[in-house]
């Protein structure tokens, strides 16, 4: 008898620890719901995954202090995505653009915005022998072919990071 009040004890003394196991897990703040002033919600998730592919990659960025402001608008024209700079700095990406596109396009187009506005790149479109483009950098104007998915993701943001 004694043994089974010990047993249920353990039992409910193992539930109880495993609950606060899983509500202070919970207390941390997921990646994807990192907030950074003046940017876009849809934007967020993106802003922290350049900072943490960064990270990977000995690269320190922190995006809330340098005060990058991002947002969804109408873009006339043919540009997606543009970056600009003078006092502030600020991405604007063209909502219609966002809206169709899949999780790896929208990476791409705000790493190659924050490619210009946080780390000054220009454009890059050295290509590939199969005629792909081997940088995030390119302008979109032609001459490479965009080859961002699961499989190249890793090699080009090792490019991108590296100078
Ligand atoms: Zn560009």
């Amino acid at each position: 008898m004694t043994q089974q009040i010990n047993l249920l004890r353990t039992v409910k003394f193992t539930y109880i620890f495993l609950l606060i196991s899983v509500l202070l897990s919970c207390q941390k703040e997921p990646p994807e719901l990192k907030i950074y002033p003046d940017v876009s919600i849809e934007l967020c998730p993106f802003f922290y995954s350049f900072e943490r592919e960064a990270a990977k990659r000995g690269v320190i960025v922190d995006l809330r202090n340098a005060a990058i402001k991002g947002r969804l608008t109408k873009i006339n024209g043919s540009a997606v995505g543009i970056c600009i700079k003078h006092d502030m700095k600020e991405i604007l990406i063209d909502r219609e653009f966002w809206e169709r596109s899949s999780q790896l396009i929208k990476e791409l187009i705000v790493f190659h915005e924050l490619g210009h506005c946080y780390l000054h790149k220009s454009h890059n479109n050295q290509t590939a022998t199969n005629g792909t483009c081997e940088s995030i950098m390119r302008s979109g104007l032609g001459g490479c072919i965009d080859f961002y998915n699961e499989n190249t993701r890793d090699d080009l943001l090792d490019e991108f990071f590296s100078n």
